[in-house]
């Protein structure tokens, strides 16, 4: 006898369920792509867990529903009603196809499906159990039209995966993102989450992106977004997107992106939004996008991925290019163009080119001058949209810059300040001047120039200054009155486990509410970081750690609040205030990188000058 063997079905779907069914998340995400495709007005995802897992997944939909006899059959593998020959592959407009999920659910779990098909003379519903893939029994039962599906105990038999679940809080973490995202590709469906019985979340189904985004993240993070509109080309673009300045984060946690109605990752669409950004976009940041692109669905190939998480667009780049496009031209529509400039642009200097006032502008300003601030700081007009936008990001931009950049430094400066007179055989090198607003030269006592970066060094102070406060419990110090805080679902439900390392590094948030924090304490070298802003950005930046290692999370925290708290670049300094940060960096232990590991000084020995003018 030969040793191969063509498997059976249960073997089939076992096999098939290790990729669709990697985790409660891909069970609710194939479930209610399930319903929306059965053309459901209101979809209900109800959950419950017990301290350990996700225990009961149950998802109704108001949709077609199917008849006893398919309700047995849409539990084969590969059975489908979306498709019948391979030309259809090519033209795919529902979100499933594969006629897999519902079998390799069925395989790991205990499902109860009960379905009554709208518009059929049947009188009641039809009412399938499947346990491990075993079908159980069939029964008829009273039921309204449209479809509920009820999963237990996922992975009962499968303990290896099982082994591998996240902490309920992780789980519901991403069926929140995942429904989420659901709910935003699909705006004119209601949904309606459930957790222990208790009401998560709720879309109303009215078809508006500025609703559905709304629901989802609340009506100020929904007022800060632009209209994205292009029609005509190989692709359609519509949707919402950051104006500059607001809503940056430093993870692309929310893209929100799909392809003919089907949600989906792409790194290379992400990077075209960010393009269209151009210099816009702060360094490092990403803006918040919500994008509906159609196109030709003979462009795109569905069928590359078991969760049809990925597509494969036949001319990635011209969909980048009509992407990018869109994105520039919703930033750089004329009214929204002036309203940057308006930031900015000074009346008095408009009317210089205005004949007639030119006396009297030059009066005004021989006035002004006496009012003067010791630095001159004249805007140049190349620059002023990257002030404009840099003035979207420091809110409290004022009218005299310099003087209260000055004022800010000395706050900052001060919270590092020891006030002891350590030595710490680093010398402190003499200040030449400041360059470029960021750069302090100065010469060291070998007589070399020294270039330091006024934001790294000032980082490494403080994040060495925190890490011992962190080591010395002495973190934190309580705010006055609390801070609240409205998270996403997703967010939310992380702050179980996040909050236990936030409170390391000093933050105290405590549930205050549905997905409301209140922020008792902050880390105790400064007020501002329970700047809500802050706060989320904090999450965001742990958001992105996969690893559980509470340490380095406890790490990154670290970083991202040493960095919010110091000098930054492009700020001027006085000569005090310069040789203050140099002292202070002295005084620390591993002086010459910033935390993330950039160098804090250059140095510029006389050789090291020589060879760059050439004279050796
Ligand atoms: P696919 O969605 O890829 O077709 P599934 O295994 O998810 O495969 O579902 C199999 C079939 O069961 C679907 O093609 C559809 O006809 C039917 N079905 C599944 N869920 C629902 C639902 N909520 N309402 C109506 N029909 C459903
Ligand atoms: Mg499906």
């Amino acid at each position: 006898m030969g040793k191969i063997r063509v498997l059976d079905e249960e073997t089939i779907n076992h096999i098939a369920a290790g990729e669709v069914v990697e985790r409660a998340a891909s069970v609710v995400k194939e479930l209610v792509e399930n319903a929306v495709d059965a053309k459901a007005k209101k979809i209900i995802i109800d959950l419950s867990a017990d301290t350990s897992a996700v225990k009961r997944i149950s998802i109704t939909d108001d949709g077609v529903g199917l008849s006893a006899d398919d309700a047995v059959l849409a539990f084969r593998q590969h059975a489908t009603s979306k498709i019948s020959k391979p030309d259809d592959l090519a033209e795919i407009v529902t979100l499933g196809f594969r006629g897999e999920a519902l079998a390799s659910i069925a395989a790991v779990s205990k499902v109860t499906f009960t379905s009554k098909e709208r518009g059929s003379s049947a009188p009641e519903a039809v009412q399938v159990v499947i346990h491990g893939g075993e079908l159980i029994r069939q029964t008829f039962v009273g039921a309204p039209d449209g479809t509920t599906i009820i999963v237990e105990d996922l992975f009962y038999n499968t303990p290896a995966r099982r082994k591998f679940q996240r902490s309920v809080s992780t789980e519901l973490s991403h069926i929140y993102d995942m429904v989420e995202r659901i709910a935003l590709a699909h705006r004119d469906v209601a949904f309606v989450l459930l957790y222990q019985g208790k009401e998560r979340f709720r879309t109303y189904g009215t078809g508006s992106y500025p609703d559905a985004v709304a629901a989802v993240f609340g009506t100020t993070f929904a007022r800060d977004l632009l209209p994205v509109e292009k029609t005509g080309g190989i692709a359609n673009v519509h949707g919402w997107v950051s104006k500059p300045g607001c809503n940056m984060r430093p993870t692309p946690t929310r893209f929100y992106l799909t392809i003919n109605g089907r949600q989906i990752t792409s790194k290379s669409l992400q990077w075209a939004v960010r393009e269209g950004y151009g210099t816009l976009l702060p360094k490092g940041m990403y803006p918040a996008a919500f994008l509906d692109i159609t196109l030709d669905p003979r462009e795109v190939d569905v069928n590359v991925h078991p969760t049809k998480r990925e597509v494969r667009l036949s001319r990635e780049r011209d969909v980048g290019s009509v992407v990018r496009d869109a994105v520039y031209t919703a930033l750089h529509d004329d009214e929204i163009f002036s309203a940057y400039l308006s930031v900015l642009a000074e009346p008095k200097q408009q009317k210089l080119f205005d004949e007639d006032k030119k006396e009297e502008i030059a009066e005004k300003r021989a006035e002004e001058k006496v009012y003067a601030p010791a630095v001159e700081h004249v805007p140049s007009p190349k620059r002023s949209l990257h002030e404009a936008v840099m003035s979207y990001l420091t809110p409290s931009a004022p009218a005299e810059p310099v003087r209260s950049a000055h004022r800010q430094t000395d706050i900052q400066l001060r919270r590092t300040e020891t006030g002891t007179e350590e030595k710490t055989g680093v010398e402190v090198p003499e200040v030449l001047g400041q360059i470029g607003e960021t750069y302090i030269a100065c010469r060291n006592a070998k007589g070399e120039l020294v270039i330091v970066d006024q934001h790294a060094a000032h980082e490494r102070v403080m994040y060495d200054q925190l890490l011992k406060k962190v080591e010395e419990k002495k973190a934190s110090q309580e705010l006055l009155a609390p801070v609240t805080l409205t998270l996403s679902r997703a967010e939310s439900a992380r702050m179980p486990e996040l909050s236990e390392i936030l409170s390391q590094a000093g933050y105290v948030i405590e549930p205050f509410g549905q997905d409301v924090w209140a922020v008792r304490s902050v880390p105790v070298i400064s007020s501002t970081l329970g700047d809500v802003k802050v706060i989320h950005e904090i999450i965001a930046e742990t958001a992105g750690i996969t690893e559980k290692n509470p340490e380095r999370v406890l790490d990154r925290v670290v970083k991202t609040v040493a960095c919010r708290a110091v000098v930054k670049g492009n700020t001027p300094l006085t000569k005090n205030q310069m040789e203050r940060l140099l002292k202070q960096l002295s005084e620390t232990d591993s002086p010459y990188t910033c935390p993330h590991g950039r160098p804090t000084a250059l140095v510029f020995p006389k050789e090291k000058l020589a060879s760059m003018f050439l004279r050796t």
